[in-house]
Parts: C-alpha cells; sequence; structure tokens
C-alpha cells in the first residue's frame, strides 16, 4: 500500500458559498474571467456577481466569452493572448467543465510560448514540459459533473485533427474553488443527467483502475452513492438544494478521484466519440458506452464491481458470487433509467457503424495512456467489440 496525495486546491463548498469569494484571499490583482459563448452567465446574473466580489477586493476584472461545450485549441491561444494583452496576473474559470478547463489552458499559454498542442502529450501533440509557470487559476463551477474544480485535468479538441486530449500539470490545480449549488438549479434536466453521469464515470472508473488507492476508493465510493440516491432527484426537481448539495459533493469528490486515481479507457473511447461528433455531451457519450464498457470488465475485476453494485443499494443476499459483479450493470442501468437517460443512441447523434475502427484507433491514438490504466489490458479488437457491443 503505497500513494501520493495532492491536492492543493482551497474549495469553498455549500448552498451561498460564493458570497465568500468576496473576502477570501485572492491570488491577483486583475482577472480574465473565463465564460461560456452561451447566455446562462450573463442572464442568471452570475458574471456580474463574481465581478462585484472581485471589485469588493479591489481586483479588476476582464471577460473573454467564446468558449463552447466542447473546448477547441483557437480559443484557449485566444483567450491567453487576451490575458496577455490585458496584463491579468490569474485566470476565473466561470461556468461548467468547459469554461473552467479552458481558463486552466488558458492559464498555461498566458505564460508559456509557442501553440497549446506543443504541450499535449497524446495524438500531434509535441509533449513539451510547461517550464513557464501558469497563471493562478480560480474555479467557479455552476455545474456538477467534471469534478475540474477539484483537479488538475484540462480537456480541449484540436478543431483541425479530431484529437479531444487530456492535459495537466501539478500547477493546473486551481489555488481556489467555489462549489455553490445555488448556481446549478438553473441547470436543464437532461444536462443534470449528462453532468451526472460523468461524474459517476469518473468515479466508477477511478474505482477500476489499476492506481487506484484506499483514498481512492473511499471517495469514489461515497460519490457513487450519493449519485445513485440524490441524482434522479436533482433531475426531476432542479430546485431540490439538498439533492443539488449531494450530486455536487459527490462531483467534487469525484474530482479528488481524479486527482488521486485515474479515469481509464472509457473516457478515451468517449473523446474519439465527441472528437468527430462535437454535437455529442461528454456524459452522453459516456452513458452510451457505460452498460457494454463496464461489462468488458465485469469478470475481470468482480469484486471492484460488486462493491460499487453494494455502494448504490444492491444486496448480496442469496446472490451467487459469480453473478455478483452483474448487479452493478443492473443498478447503472436503473440509475439511468430514473434519470430518463437509459437506451441513448450513438445513430441519435449521426455516428455510423463503420465508424467504429476509426473511432477506436482514435481512442488509442490520441488517449492511449488511459488504456494503461486499466485493470485489465485491453486490445484494439477488444475497444472495437465495446463499441459494437454499445452501438445502437
Ligand atoms: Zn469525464
Amino acid at each position: 500500500m503505497k500513494f501520493n496525495y495532492y491536492i492543493p486546491t482551497q474549495i469553498l463548498f455549500g448552498p451561498g458559498k460564493l458570497e465568500e469569494l468576496g473576502d477570501t484571499p485572492l491570488p491577483g490583482k486583475k482577472a480574465l474571467i473565463v465564460i461560456s459563448s452561451g447566455p446562462a452567465m450573463k442572464k442568471f446574473g452570475y458574471l456580474d456577481r463574481v465581478i462585484e466580489l472581485l471589485k469588493k477586493q479591489g481586483a479588476e476584472s476582464v471577460v473573454f466569452d467564446k468558449i463552447l461545450p466542447n473546448p477547441i485549441r483557437k480559443h484557449v491561444m485566444e483567450g491567453a493572448e487576451m490575458a496577455r494583452n490585458e496584463g491579468c496576473d490569474f485566470v476565473v474559470g466561470l461556468g461548467g467543465g468547459s469554461s473552467i478547463d479552458s481558463a486552466k489552458s488558458i492559464a498555461v499559454m498566458a505564460r508559456n510560448e509557442g501553440d497549446y498542442w506543443d504541450y499535449i502529450g497524446g495524438g500531434t501533440g509535441k509533449g513539451q514540459p510547461v517550464t513557464n509557470g501558469v497563471l493562478p487559476i480560480v474555479a467557479i463551477t455552476t455545474t456538477a459533473g467534471t469534478g475540474t474544480e477539484a483537479d488538475p485535468w484540462t480537456v480541449v479538441t484540436h478543431e483541425e485533427r479530431n484529437e479531444k486530449i487530456g492535459f495537466g500539470t501539478p500547477e493546473t490545480f486551481p489555488v481556489l474553488s467555489v462549489v455553490d449549488p445555488e448556481m446549478m438549479v438553473s441547470v436543464p434536466r437532461h444536462l443534470t443527467a449528462y453532468q451526472g453521469f460523468d461524474a459517476f464515470f469518473h468515479a466508477a472508473e477511478g474505482y477500476i483502475a489499476n492506481i487506484a488507492t484506499p483514498v481512492s476508493d473511499i471517495y469514489a465510493l461515497k460519490s457513487i452513492e450519493l449519485l445513485n440516491n440524490s441524482l434522479p432527484t436533482a433531475v426531476e426537481n432542479g430546485s431540490d438544494i439538498e439533492a443539488r448539495t449531494n450530486v455536487a459533493l459527490a462531483n467534487t469528490l469525484s474530482g479528488f478521484v481524479e486527482s488521486t486515481s485515474s479515469c481509464t479507457s472509457e473516457h478515451s473511447l468517449e473523446h474519439a466519440l465527441s472528437a468527430y461528433h462535437p454535437e455529442l455531451p461528454h456524459g452522453a457519450g459516456l452513458i452510451i458506452l457505460s452498460e457494454a464498457y463496464f461489462t468488458f470488465f465485469a469478470d475481470k475485476v468482480p469484486e471492484r464491481l460488486t462493491a460499487m453494485a453494494q455502494a448504490m443499494g444492491k444486496s448480496l443476499d442469496g446472490v451467487a458470487k459469480e453473478k455478483q459483479p452483474a448487479l452493478f450493470i443492473e443498478a447503472l442501468l436503473e440509475l439511468q433509467e430514473k434519470c430518463g437517460v437509459r437506451g441513448m443512441k450513438m445513430s441519435d447523434y449521426g455516428i455510423t457503424r463503420e465508424e467504429i475502427p476509426k473511432l477506436a484507433q482514435n481512442a488509442f491514438d490520441t488517449m492511449g495512456f488511459l488504456f494503461t490504466l486499466d485493470p485489465y489490458k485491453m486490445s484494439m479488437e477488444d475497444a472495437v467489440s465495446i463499441l459494437e457491443n454499445a452501438y445502437k
């Protein structure tokens, strides 16, 4: 039993906690606030509130508002240029995972030369080290899905090369994160479900990963339990603050899982789907893959699936040992049913069966590293057959 533990982020967690941004020490004097190109941050008043709270502490801010749901390299470069031109000394990601991830990538490129893809380790990235530091990052999350407020990871797509690749360094942990469930009540039902399942799979993958630790296990099982108990309510009634808080906690715990263990190849496969079909939401892609993906591992790490089934309330009484791992698949499908996302299809997003070999190849080429963290070494044929089994 050996592990390293490093999560250097100050987290303000709970309903109403955004207010404390007004008197929590900030890492700089001028912020680049990164938000999506959609209307939500302005419409719900979150942007104005954040600007005011920063101002209360004498910090100025400028806004970069171009981020797409699947964020792209071009906007990272543009945001970094704006940060440099405006003399920003910290970056605030406000919104969902795409805005916060972009803030992290912008914070890297505001301080380092060349192109963002020079620093990316997979695909056509050059894998150069980040040598010139990173601007401090503040994450204010208005969704519960990526866990990015509690981990160093950022996922960006190279829009010309169909490469959607994760990246991070110890310096891309946010220095300060705000997780205020009151800011999540406006997330629509279907997105609440997709994002909640993204958090679920960060926990479930982190639990089966071959680098899981006793600490990541505790976070993962608690996250799975919280999501199983509260995600259907949060989807059904978005203004239920208790359910939203439980889902937000699960999401932050899943971020801790990503910081202490890792996602596995389900994320590599999903990134391939949404690299070619950017209109497919990340969480929806994971839901589509999940039954086939976890069924593949049921006889490889049976005790891990059984423990997750128990965390989801399944009793082992009278169930033969070899049938216990399947209880996890059963619980997973029941949760999808309760959240109204069971039976989603790749074909609904324009993905064709003929694309499957290309998608499997892309997963290995761009996010091959995560395959090395699977509890069983998957071959290209295995990946193709998982995609085929998941195809509808
Ligand atoms: Zn994810």
